[in-house]
């Protein structure tokens, strides 16, 4: 029996409203007292931001953590950190968000792309390998989803060709790669706190990191350029003022508290989605290994099949299944080699070598997943129930059953 469906005017598959950010009076009572103490400010009173900064150390596993501004400057403070030099090769992945490569521009750094897994949509291991050049100082994997890259193939590679490893880390709050926190394993990891994010205050980002130097120097760049013992104006080396408020430190604090148990529960959603996904036709999970431990589904994708949907394009089988009332989407349009700052190579001050040219960059696999496979369920829509999972399912369900 055939549904009117929701785009067309029927009433919604799924009606409820799934709520983010999450949080009580406790999170407007914390924000609260520090408005009423007047220690808005981050250098004058760093109290705040330094607990949080523990704090969110000592939830992954790493001996240092830094706050930033937000996620995108965080991948700055990283490279720099890591040394990077003018005309320096970065590998990235093409499916990500802008920042994961705009940032190596900003560093004056190539971004080079390299192509994403079919099964897995993460960074290609061995399209790393393969792109590695004399020039090659660093290797930023994004663990797209949530879902954990392949880190032992990864680090072996680093090693192996002495690279330094930036963990883009901005959807994988709290995922862990075999029982460790994603952002622990590679020289730094990097967070954005956005408000999308798993972790959110608004805006924000962290990075972490075991190593005391790349510490120190993230910290100073941070903040403008000061040293550790310095004086106030003394500045010391190339950063800026990138620090948060104390209003956003005490609302990250607060929210921390309520991420493992959101993480377990977006993944259990997410194991159960696959169940149920594999069960019907047209819809396939990306593939989990027993090295994820813990996902935390920042986007539940699965892959699209239009021949079992009478043909519907994936564009209006994403259309329509919002409409239904599922927070979902089609996810980026093109591999961010597309976009025209690097076709038109708008590379403005940045020291860009005249060599670089990106009109012939082709990753099939980011290519077919931008224009017809993927489509993607948002994070806030995972901390949902088991029946909101089945509903899910269901307005895939209906969206076949109407247009086959
Ligand atoms: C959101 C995001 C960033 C940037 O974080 P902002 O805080 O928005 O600057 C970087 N990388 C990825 C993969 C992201 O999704």
């Amino acid at each position: 029996m055939k549904e009117k469906l929701a785009i067309n005017g029927g009433p919604k598959a799924v009606n409820k409203e799934f709520l983010w950010p999450v949080y009580d009076a406790s999170d407007v009572n914390a924000v609260t007292e520090i408005v009423q103490s007047g220690k808005w400010g981050n250098p004058d009173c760093a109290d705040e931001v330094a607990k949080f900064e523990q704090e969110f150390a000592a939830y992954c596993g790493s001996k240092y953590a830094i706050t930033c501004v937000n996620g995108s400057v965080s991948l700055r403070l990283a490279l720099i950190a890591c040394g990077v030099k003018p005309g320096d090769e970065i590998i990235v992945p093409p499916y990500t968000f802008i920042t994961t490569a705009s940032s190596v521009i900003e560093c004056n750094c190539v971004p080079v792309f390299v192509d994403i897994d079919p099964d897995t949509y993460n960074i290609s291991p061995e399209a790393i390998e393969a792109a590695i050049t004399v020039r090659t100082k660093a290797i930023i994997p994004v663990h797209f989803g949530g879902l954990a890259c392949d880190m032992d193939a990864i680090m072996d590679i680093a090693k192996r060709h002495g690279l330094r490893v930036i963990e883009d880390a901005a959807h994988a709050h709290g995922a862990e790669y075999k029982s460790k926190k994603l952002g622990s394993i590679g020289d730094v990891g990097s967070f954005s706190f956005q408000s999308s994010k798993n972790l959110t205050s608004g805006e924000g980002g962290i990075v972490i990191t075991d190593d005391d130097a790349l510490y120190a120097m993230m910290r100073s760049l941070r903040n403008v350029g000061r040293i550790e013992g310095g004086q106030w104006y003394d500045h010391y080396n190339p950063g800026c003022n990138y620090r948060i408020t104390q209003m956003q430190a005490v609302l990250l604090s607060r929210q921390l508290k309520r991420l493992e148990a959101q993480t377990k529960k977006r993944n259990d959603n997410g194991l159960y989605l696959n169940q149920l996904f594999w069960d019907m036709n047209g819809v396939t999970p990306l593939s989990r290994s027993e090295a994820i431990t813990l996902h935390c589904y920042h986007i539940y994708i699965f892959k699209y099949d239009p021949t079992a949907f009478g043909g519907l394009s994936r564009n209006d089988f994403a259309a329509m299944l919002s409409a239904e009332g599922v927070p979902s989407f089609k996810g980026y349009p093109h591999p961010l080699y597309k976009q025209p700052l690097f076709q038109n190579k708008n590379f403005m001050c940045y020291a860009i070598p005249d060599h670089v040219d990106y009109s012939h960059v082709y990753c099939p696999v980011a290519e077919q997943a931008c224009a017809n496979d993927a489509v993607w369920i948002l994070q806030h829509a995972m901390l949902g129930e088991k029946e909101d999972m089945e509903a899910f399912a269901h307005a895939i369900l209906k969206i076949q059953r109407a247009v086959s």
